[in-house]
């Protein structure tokens, strides 16, 4: 069935969840693939290069920018982060659905292109779960977690105008409701009615 990709844009303060569903649900579905972004940030222990992110110094970011490489990109928690166009225009045109877990700056200019986006955002239960998240991931230092936490204030209230919020409390039905999402574009009449015509030769 050849239709067009769906972009879902996943967004969320840091230590809620996304990269943990996102890993959950990435290998359920077919024609499902995770945009890999760039990003000045320093690596973390555990990540791969090219496959958490593409690791860039501010200079190749920047001149990213300046080519106009980057479809969407934003400062974050004092680091740089993109994605390029390229990643978005392979995916779409081979039908691929696309994940994309950026912040809503990113989401932002995103909502001003026209492009097929579903817009879903991810709430930790409260902030005291969201700093315990953050510290028992152990991946941050004292300051970086407070500065995230800081700035999850300002992330939640961005939660207004996405199209679907996921509250990830417990895993499992945080995992099973945005698999629903997910399924529920599947069947969107507009996604399927290619097949149709296909299948059935309708004019
Ligand atoms: P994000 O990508 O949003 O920054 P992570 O996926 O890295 O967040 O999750 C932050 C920490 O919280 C990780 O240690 C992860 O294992 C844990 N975590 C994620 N979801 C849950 C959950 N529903 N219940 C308990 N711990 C969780
Ligand atoms: P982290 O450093 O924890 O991996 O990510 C920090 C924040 O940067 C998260 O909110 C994440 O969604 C956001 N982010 C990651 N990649 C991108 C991107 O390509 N663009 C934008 N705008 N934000 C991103």
């Amino acid at each position: 069935m050849k239709r067009e990709g769906l972009l879902y844009v996943i967004s969320a303060p840091s230590g809620a969840g996304k990269t943990t569903l996102c890993n959950a649900i990435i290998d359920l579905f077919s024609e499902l693939g995770q945009s890999i972004s760039f990003t000045t940030r320093p690596i973390r222990a555990g990540e791969v290069d090219g496959v958490d992110y593409y690791f860039v110094t501010q200079d190749v970011f920047k001149q990213m920018i300046a080519a106009e490489e980057l479809v969407e990109w934003a400062q974050v928690h004092g680091n740089y982060y993109g994605t390029a166009l390229k990643t978005l225009t392979d995916a779409r045109s081979n039908g691929r659905d696309v994940l994309l877990d950026i912040d809503f700056q990113g989401a932002l200019q995103l909502k001003k292109l026209d492009l097929n986006v579903v817009f879903i955002f991810i709430a930790p239960p409260s902030f005291a779960v969201l700093e315990n998240r953050l510290r028992g991931r152990g991946t941050d230092s004292a300051e970086v977690i407070s500065r995230r936490i800081e700035n999850a204030a300002v992330e939640m209230a961005q939660a207004r105008w996405y199209d679907y919020i996921i509250v990830n409390g417990e895993l499992d039905q945080a995992i099973a409701e945005l698999k629903a999402v997910i399924s529920a574009q599947r069947c969107r009449g507009d996604m399927v009615f290619p097949w149709i015509e296909q299948q059935f030769n309708v004019e």
